[in-house]
C-alpha cells in the first residue's frame, strides 16, 4: 500500500522502488558506520582524558590503529556500495522510464495527441524525466536513508540522556515542519515555472511554423517582442521560486543548527549541576555535527522533491490515461459502418448528440453540414481514434471500441486534409502505405493516384527527397501522394476528408480521377466539401450541431426541401461551390 503510494507519488517503476529501497538502505548503513567513526573518536579522547586527568596508561597504538582503519575500510566499502545503488541503478531507472512512457504513448488513444500540445509533451519524455532523475539518485535514497538512520541514532540518544537529547534534536522536526509548510508554494511556483516555460517553446515554435506568414505581413518585430516578453516572464517566476524555496531552505537550516547551541546551554547546565560530566556533552557535540550532515544536503533535496513533483504528476498524468486497447483479432462480416446512437465529449461539453447513420459497404457516405457540426469528429469516431461516451459504433456488426486500434486501423485508409509527409524519398513516402510492398507496386499506385507526372518532373524522380512535410510539393500533389499511400494499403474503409482549399481545376481533376479508383467498392465516410463529391454521393448524412439533422439520397433531400436543400441553394448563389458555411 504504502509502496503503491510511494511509487506513484514519485513516478517510479517497480524496478525503481527496489532501487530505492537497496539506496535507502545502504544509506542506513553509511551514516550508522560514520556514527561508528564519532563513537571511536569519543572512545580515543576518554582514553587521553583519562590518561591526563587520572594518569591512566595511554590506549595502546596499535589497537587504535587498528580501529581506525577498520573504520575506513569499512566507510569505503558502504560509501562504494552506496554509490552503486543510488546513482549506479537509477540510470537504467532513466531509461526504463523513458522507454516506459514512450510504449504508454503509443497505446494511447490517437486522440490525445490532438489534445494535448506536442511540445508539452516532448517537454515530460526529456525535461521531466530528467528533473526526475536527479530526484531519485540524490534525493529519494539518501534522504529515506537519513530518516531512518537519524531515527535510529536519534532513539539511542533518548536512551542515554533524554534532556541533553532533546536538547540537541528538537531542530530537526522543527526544520523539516517549516520546510514541509512551504510545500504548497514550492509546487505553485514551479508549476508557475513550467508554464512560462511551455509557454516560450510554443511561442518559439510558433514563430517558426509561421515564419513565412511573418515576414511576408512584416510583423517580425512584434513576434520578438512578444517572445522576449514571454522569456521576461519566464525567468521572472523562475527567479522568484529559486528565491522562495532558498529563503526557506536557509531557515530551515538556520533553525537546524540552533541545536547546537541548545546543547551547549543544556550541557553547561547540566555539568554544573553535576548531573553529567563534560565527556558526555563532549559525545553529544561530535554526534549533533553528524547528525545534521545528512540532513543539511537533504535540505536543499526536499526543497527540489517538493519541485519535482510538478514534474512527477506529469508523467503519472500519461501513465494514467486510460490506453485504447482491445482484442487482436478483427472479423467483421462486411464493412457496413453503422453509428448506434453515439454521444462524444471531447472534454465536458458534448459535441455529439444521439448521432445514429449507416455508411454502407460499397458506398459513398457524404457527411455535410456548417463548420463545428461534428464532420470530423464523426470521420475520428469511425476509427476509433477516440472512444465514445453513449452508444456504439460497430463495423460489419463488431463494436469497434472492443478491437484493438492498431488492428483495427489496418482497415482503414485515411486521407485527411494535413498529409503527413516525411523527410524521405518520394518513393519511401507512398511506401508508408503498406510496408514491404515492392518498387513495383508503388510505381503503380502512384500511377493511379496521377502522381506519375509530376514526379517524373522531379529532378531524381521517384528517389527525390521531398523536404520537411513535403515542401517541395503543392497541395494537390501531396494529396495524391496520400490517396497513393491508400491505394497502396488497399483497406476496405475509406475515411476521407476533401480539400477545403482550392485546389486549381487542372489539379482537382487530377484528384478526383486518382480519388475515383481509391473509391470503388470500399465503404467510404467522406466529409464533403464540395458540390461534386456531394451530388455524386450515395447517401447523405447532414450534421447540425452534432445532430443527425438530415440524411437521403441527395435527390430525396433536395426534393424534401430541408436544411441540405437550403444549403446546395445559398451555394449555388455564392461564387465557390463549398458546402461549409
Ligand atoms: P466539423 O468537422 O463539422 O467542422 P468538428 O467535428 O471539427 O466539426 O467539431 C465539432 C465540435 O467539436 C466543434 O465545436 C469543435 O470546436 C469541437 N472540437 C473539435 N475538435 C476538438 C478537439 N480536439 N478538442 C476539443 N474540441 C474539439
Amino acid at each position: 500500500m504504502f509502496s503503491k503510494k510511494f511509487q506513484r507519488k514519485y513516478a517510479l517503476t517497480d524496478q525503481g522502488v527496489e532501487n530505492t529501497k537497496k539506496g535507502a538502505f545502504w544509506t542506513v548503513i553509511v551514516n550508522l558506520v560514520v556514527m561508528g567513526g564519532v563513537g571511536i573518536l569519543y572512545l580515543l579522547m576518554s582514553g587521553f582524558m583519562e590518561t591526563l586527568t587520572k594518569g591512566a596508561p595511554l590506549p595502546g597504538i596499535v589497537p587504535a590503529v587498528g580501529l581506525v582503519l577498520l573504520f575506513v575500510l569499512l566507510s569505503f566499502v558502504t560509501h562504494l556500495q552506496q554509490y552503486k545503488a543510488t546513482y549506479g541503478l537509477v540510470y537504467n531507472e532513466v531509461k526504463t522510464t523513458r522507454l516506459s512512457l514512450a510504449e504508454r504513448l503509443r497505446k494511447l488513444p490517437l486522440g490525445y495527441f490532438g489534445k494535448r500540445d506536442l511540445a508539452d509533451l516532448t517537454e515530460t519524455i526529456m525535461g521531466d524525466v530528467n528533473r526526475m532523475e536527479h530526484v531519485w539518485s540524490h534525493v529519494l535514497g539518501y534522504l529515506y536513508g537519513a530518516y531512518i538512520s537519524t531515527g535510529v541514532i536519534a532513539i539511542c540518544l533518548l536512551l542515554y540522556d533524554w534532556r541533553l537529547a532533546i536538547a540537541c534534536l528538537w531542530g530537526v522536526p522543527a526544520a523539516f515542519g517549516l520546510l514541509f509548510g512551504s510545500r504548497k508554494t514550492a509546487a505553485r511556483s514551479a508549476q508557475r515555472t513550467k508554464k512560462a516555460a511551455v509557454r516560450v517553446s510554443d511561442g518559439i515554435q510558433e514563430a517558426l511554423e509561421n515564419i513565412r506568414e511573418i515576414r511576408a505581413t512584416n510583423q517580425e518585430e512584434r513576434y520578438l517582442e512578444g517572445l522576449n516578453q514571454k522569456i521576461d516572464e519566464h525567468e521572472r517566476v523562475m527567479i522568484r521560486g529559486e528565491l522562495g524555496t532558498g529563503l526557506f531552505v536557509n531557515a530551515a537550516s538556520v533553525i537546524m543548527r540552533m541545536g547546537v547551541a541548545t546543547t551547549i546551554l543544556v550541557g553547561a547546565d547540566l555539568i554544573l549541576s553535576g548531573s553529567i560530566d563534560f565527556m558526555l556533552l563532549f559525545l553529544f557535540l561530535l554526534v549533533i555535527t553528524r547528525i545534521y550532515a545528512p540532513f543539511d544536503q537533504s535540505l536543499a533535496l526536499i526543497a527540489e522533491m517538493f519541485i519535482s513533483q510538478v514534474s512527477a504528476d506529469r508523467m503519472m498524468e500519461i501513465y494514467e490515461t486510460p490506453v485504447a486497447e482491445g482484442s487482436g483479432t478483427f472479423a467483421p462480416k462486411d464493412h457496413d459502418i453503422v453509428f448506434e446512437h453515439v454521444g462524444f465529449a471531447y472534454d465536458e461539453k458534448e459535441v455529439l448528440h444521439d448521432v445514429s447513420f449507416t455508411a454502407k459497404e460499397g458506398e459513398v457516405t457524404a457527411l455535410v453540414g456548417p463548420s463545428g457540426s461534428g464532420k470530423s469528429t464523426c470521420a475520428r469516431l469511425a476509427a476509433r481514434l477516440w472512444d465514445i461516451d453513449k452508444g456504439a459504433v460497430k463495423v460489419g456488426g463488431v463494436d469497434i471500441s472492443t478491437v484493438d486500434p492498431e488492428v483495427l486501423l489496418r482497415d482503414y485508409s485515411m486521407v485527411f486534409q494535413d498529409v503527413v509527409l516525411f523527410d524521405d524519398t518520394v518513393m519511401e513516402n507512398i511506401r508508408l502505405g503498406r510496408h514491404g510492398a515492392t518498387n513495383e507496386e508503388v510505381r503503380a499506385a502512384a500511377k493511379a493516384a496521377n502522381c506519375e507526372e509530376f514526379i517524373r518532373r522531379l529532378p531524381e524522380g521517384y528517389d527525390t527527397p521531398i523536404g520537411e512535410n513535403g515542401a517541395r510539393l503543392s497541395g494537390g500533389e501531396r494529396q495524391r501522394i496520400s490517396i497513393a499511400r491508400a491505394l497502396l494499403k488497399d483497406a476496405p474503409i475509406i475515411l476521407l476528408d476533401e480539400a477545403t482549399a482550392s485546389l486549381d481545376v487542372e489539379n482537382e481533376t487530377k484528384v478526383q480521377e486518382a480519388l475515383s479508383h481509391l473509391l470503388a467498392g470500399k465503404t467510404v465516410l467522406v466529409i464533403a466539401h464540395r458540390m461534386r463529391t456531394v451530388e455524386a454521393a450515395d447517401k447523405i448524412v447532414v450534421l447540425a450541431e452534432g445532430r443527425v439533422a438530415e440524411e437521403g439520397s441527395p435527390a430525396e433531400l433536395m426534393a424534401r426541401g430541408g436544411l441540405f436543400c437550403r444549403m446546395v441553394e445559398l451555394q449555388q448563389q455564392s461564387a465557390g461551390w463549398r458546402l461549409e458555411s
